[in-house]
């Protein structure tokens, strides 16, 4: 590929750069906010370790949030994503067999659905072939980045692709390299957080029951169990408990496996088959403790990461893509240097506190659901009774959950 250069008009106005900003890591974060910068005037590359089929190929479903969903409509590939999605219309939240139900439908918010639920193909394939028609982004892939040097004035990227080594030139460099990421690692960013001691069994199951738009979160002693629908009569399922117990969920023969989950599920959804893997996940809540430093920022799993129940994990990071795409082109627009500190400590206030506050929630769901003590039990089925008889705990939790809550970007707002 070619790497088109033109003449900075910001303050280092004698240099060359080859892009604007390269983002490293072509997840559906990067890919997002790539998304998100189409017709900007702003050069971006993606740059992505992984074949663009390999990168999408990965077998796993997330929840989606109302707020996720406008920010796609926004930025304008819903339509591409809409028809290949589950929706659904009501949440049904439990503690274990405990008959204190809350259920959540689309009256509480006003909106025609309460969630989606998106294939990870689905997802970056729309996204990849939405880029694909954009002049200012393009990608580099496979591609490895293998060092990165700062400089006052930009940062030069060192990469390896189709066996060459060679260096390219941005102004600014977008850490969307998932959770090990490695330029958080170079640039000496330090996280806080702690491991869980659950890890996750996800899979697809495939069920009998009429009707597939409620989504269920089911909090057990060992952990919670969301189960989200998918099109075509299934479900994703994201069942947590501690490590060796998830292990043995995984190796268990598959007859007694879907003999336990159907007890798990409570027959809610009738007889059921298994259609993919059992996948094990380790589960970990991180906070990095900056998310930019001088020609550097962070978005997605590379700057935080947190318990996947409730869903919220993939969320907060097309939250942070519409926000620092925001930032970016307001910046732009006013003539300032985007790589700037001062412009990305901008998207740092914006998005370090929405996240740390969905973070501590997630945690606390979590702790509170999965104990068995006395005092605990009593607390928190009190707060499923608040929930369950005052609409405004009710409400605020589904707004919270569903990003509801917290600045929105103009994206979402169109
Ligand atoms: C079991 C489970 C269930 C979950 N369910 C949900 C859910 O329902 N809803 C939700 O919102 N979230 C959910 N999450 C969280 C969600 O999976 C993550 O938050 C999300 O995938 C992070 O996306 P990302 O693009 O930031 O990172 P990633 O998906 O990790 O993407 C990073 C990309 O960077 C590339 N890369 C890495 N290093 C380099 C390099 N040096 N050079 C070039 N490229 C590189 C990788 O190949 C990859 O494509 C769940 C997580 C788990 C574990």
């Amino acid at each position: 590929m070619t790497l088109a250069q033109d003449r900075d008009t910001n303050s280092n106005s004698r240099i060359n750069f080859d892009y604007d900003l390269a983002i490293v890591g072509g997840g559906i974060v990067g890919s997002t906010l790539a998304s998100a910068l189409k017709d900007s005037g702003l050069r971006a590359v993606i740059i992505e370790a992984k074949p663009l089929e390999i990168a999408a190929a990965r077998r796993q479903a997330y929840a989606l949030s109302v707020l996720s969903s406008r920010i796609f409509e926004g930025i304008g590939v819903w339509e591409k994503i809409f028809p290949h999605i589950g929706k659904y219309r009501h949440v049904r939240l439990s503690d274990a067999d405990y008959p204190g139900v809350v259920k959540f439908q689309t009256q509480d918010l006003g909106t025609e659905f309460l969630g989606y639920v998106g294939e990870h193909r689905t997802l970056l394939t729309s996204l990849q072939e939405f880029i694909a028609t954009s002049d200012n982004i393009s990608w580099l892939c496979p591609a490895e980045v293998m060092g990165v040097e700062y400089k006052d004035t930009g940062a030069e990227i060192e990469i390896k692709h189709e066996g060459e080594t060679r260096k390219l030139r941005t102004r600014l460099v977008v850490g969307a390299d998932g959770s090990r990421s490695h330029l958080r690692q170079w640039a000496g960013i330090k996280t806080r957080g702690w491991k869980y001691w659950q890890s996750c069994v996800a899979f697809t199951i495939k069920h009998q029951a009429p009707r597939n738009d409620i989504a269920f979160e089911r909090f057990w002693p060992t952990g919670p169990m969301g189960v989200l629908p998918l099109p075509g009569n299934r479900c994703q399922v994201v069942w947590t408990a501690p490590h060796a117990q998830a292990k043995a969920w995984q190796e268990l023969d598959e007859k007694e496996f879907l003999a336990k989950l159907e007890r798990y599920t409570g027959g809610l959804l009738g007889k059921l088959e298994l259609v993919s893997d059992r996948v094990l996940f380790p589960v970990q809540l991180m906070q990095s403790d900056r998310y930019t430093q001088s020609r550097l920022v962070l978005i997605g799993d590379a700057a935080h990461c947190c318990h996947p129940v409730g869903g919220q994990g993939l969320n907060l990071g097309i939250r942070d893509a519409a926000a620092l795409a925001q930032v970016l082109q307001e910046a732009r627009d006013r003539g300032e240097d985007i790589g700037n500190i001062q412009v990305l400590q901008r998207y740092e206030r914006w998005r370090k506190l929405e996240n740390l506050t969905i973070l501590g929630f997630t945690d606390l769901l979590d702790r509170t659901f999965s104990n068995n003590w006395l005092p605990v039990v009593t607390l928190r089925r009190f707060g499923l009774w608040i929930m369950g008889h005052l609409p405004y705990f009710k409400i605020y939790a589904l707004q919270l959950m569903t990003g509801l809550k917290g600045r929105t970007p103009q994206l979402a707002q169109r």
